[in-house]
């Protein structure tokens, strides 16, 4: 997707401070954390939201994806836990409509946060 600002991240033409990367997917700070600590997984191949995703061509990429969440937050000394996100789709108050988990911690985190 040309005019999409995580594939160009992907694709580094935009800068960002990378967290992990292989063959499938990418992750990086969030821009404006909202915890101390505040990355982003996305699959490398564009794919709006979950809204889009196929029950069956998508299942093991997002069972990768959201495995991520703990093995990359426990490097980044959440050991003690953490908080996901997937917003979806405009209701969902996705901004970014490149498929993203938002991973966050540090410090106490109320249900609410
Ligand atoms: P949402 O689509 O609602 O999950 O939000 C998109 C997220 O992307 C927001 O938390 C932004 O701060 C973040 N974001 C937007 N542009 C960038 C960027 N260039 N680098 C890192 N994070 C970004
Ligand atoms: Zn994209």
């Amino acid at each position: 997707m040309s005019d999409c600002i995580f594939c160009k991240i992907v694709a580094g033409e935009i800068p960002c401070k990378k967290v992990y990367e292989d063959e499938e997917f990418f992750a990086f700070h969030d821009i404006n954390p909202i915890a101390r600590v505040h990355f982003m997984i996305v699959p490398k191949h564009h794919i709006a939201s979950l809204l889009e995703c196929d029950s069956g061509y998508d299942e093991e990429m997002l069972g990768r994806l959201l495995l991520l969440a703990p093995k990359l937050a426990k490097e980044h000394g959440l050991q003690g836990g953490f908080k996901t996100a997937i917003n979806t789709g405009k209701d969902g108050g996705q901004v970014v409509f490149h498929l993203h988990v938002h991973v966050y911690g540090g410090g106490k985190l109320s249900h609410l946060d």
